[in-house]
């Protein structure tokens, strides 16, 4: 590959001795990951169930290497029932610095497509709450089709300005993610056209546009909170430099964190580079904290929260109590037809460009309510009352995705249908049959399912 003079200049800069050892690794294969879903499966149970080897990557404890020839991951059953997620594994490296825990409210500034939010999910595990911007409205929906898929019932997507956005929500959150555009650099092995966009130039935009988002982030960190920014670039400008002059912007922020296991370091002690030399494509990771401490923000008040109606509230109740033996949590609330289940913890989400809040629960037809997709991806399987349960080899599973109606021995009424235990979809059960409700969009062609097992 041709690679930009200016650029290699840098990288000498950046990576001294060791350049010449980049230079030999830039045509090879690039690396390829999985993250693992917990909302879905832990990685105990996943890992058996692949049907190719994965090897445990540096980068964050709930990820993979996976083979790098292997086609296909995406027709995966697993895949589709939201259980891994697809992640160069340096990227993954962000969310291990954000150090999530249970309960915590979590911003994801520049979240689409997905991945470094579903890890936040994961941590999550249904608690707290993980709000995902994506400037971009269309990359603002491949983030909550994502959102569906792996099952996130406590989050929120939307599509907004990030000065309008933090402006309005203000500090907020526990942690805050900006997962910055950039010049790519680190992408340059996997797309090698992504390299002929390369000028000093542009890397000095993105530095503009960087740190004008972090401006807009710094308002959303609560006194104690912290800050992560990561781009997948080398760059020393758009790294070190953003972080060096936001710094000095921002008395109130202070570098927070030790050294990683992982990376190589950088001169500052909060931050890790990424290069193919460590294993992954390319990312740079840096952890800020507010300073002060401040655990009690008060929740701002949903305003924009619409009871339903009596009767839209008892035919949802009367819904969710047919399906659940243990009911999900939420607040029920209603716009047009469709009813959805938001978040506790919820803030006042008007004029911010909300996709989606919570899970949509169904859609009122007829004086009842429809069961949504969505709804079942994000149920434990032990709290729904009727379960399909498809095992590995059963042929039903590639029937189910494409579309297909298939056997089944349920009592007749909505079902979850579960691939090796997890939600993979629902149907209406009769006679002996499952209508499928698989969503049009996202089927399958019959027989392409990928369920190799050797
Ligand atoms: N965090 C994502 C993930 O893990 O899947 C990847 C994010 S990508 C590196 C950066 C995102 O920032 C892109 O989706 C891009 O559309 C968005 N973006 C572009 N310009 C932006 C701006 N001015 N403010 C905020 N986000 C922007």
């Amino acid at each position: 590959m041709n690679l930009p003079q200016d650029f290699l200049d840098e990288m000498k800069l950046i990576l001294k001795d060791d350049f010449q050892q980049y230079i030999g690794a830039v045509d090879k294969e690039p690396f390829r990951g999985i993250s693992v879903n917990r909302i879905k499966i832990t990685p105990e149970k996943l890992i058996p169930l692949l049907p190719f080897a994965v090897q445990k990557s540096p980068f964050y404890d709930d990820g993979y290497y996976i083979p790098i020839n292997e086609q296909g991951i995406g027709k995966h059953p697993l895949h589709h029932a939201g259980s891994f997620y697809v992640q160069e594994p340096s990227a993954s490296s962000a969310v291990s610095l954000l150090d999530v825990q249970p309960g915590e409210k979590v911003l994801d500034l520049c979240a689409a497509p997905g991945g470094k939010s579903i890890q936040i999910a994961s941590k999550l595990s249904g608690t707290g709450l993980i709000w995902s911007n994506e400037v971009v409205r269309n990359r603002a929906q491949i983030l909550l089709s994502n959102f569906e898929r792996m099952g996130v019932a406590n989050g929120v997507v939307s599509s907004c300005y990030p000065e309008v956005l933090c402006e309005k929500l203000g500090s907020y959150f526990d942690k805050v993610l900006v997962d910055a555009p950039c010049s790519g650099e680190g992408m340059f092995r996997k797309n090698p056209a992504a390299s002929l966009e390369w000028s000093r130039e542009h890397v000095q935009a993105c530095a503009n546009r960087q740190l004008s988002i972090l401006d807009s982030a710094a308002q959303c960190v609560r006194p104690g909170g912290v800050l992560v920014y990561s781009t997948c670039t080398f760059s020393y400008e758009e790294n070190e430099g953003v972080i060096k002059t936001f710094l000095a912007a921002h008395p109130d922020f202070e570098e927070s964190g030790t050294r990683q296991h992982f990376g190589r370091q950088t001169e500052l002690s909060c931050a890790v580079r990424i290069t193919p030399l460590e294993g992954g494509e390319g990312h740079f990771a840096a952890r800020l904290r507010r300073k002060g401490n401040d655990t009690n923000i008060s929740i701002p008040v949903i305003r924009n929260h619409h009871l339903p109606k009596a009767s839209l509230y008892q035919a949802a109740e009367k819904m969710l109590f047919e399906l659940y033996d243990d009911l999900p949590e939420g607040i029920l609330s209603v716009n047009k037809n469709k009813v959805y289940l938001l978040p506790h913890l919820m803030p006042d989400i008007n004029g911010l460009g909300v996709v989606r809040a919570g899970v949509l629960v169904g859609e009122y037809k007829k004086n009842r309510i429809e069961p949504a997709h969505a709804l079942f991806m994000s149920s434990r399987p032990s709290s729904l009352r009727q379960v399909l349960s498809l095992e590995q080899n059963d042929k039903r599973v590639d029937e189910f995705l494409s579309g297909m109606e298939i056997e089944c021995d349920a009592a007749s009424g909505y079902t979850a249908v579960l691939y090796c235990g997890v939600v993979i979809g629902f149907g209406k059960c009769s006679n002996g049959r499952l209508k499928n409700k698989y969503p049009k969009g996202i089927r399958q062609t019959a027989g392409s399912s990928y369920l190799r097992t050797e």
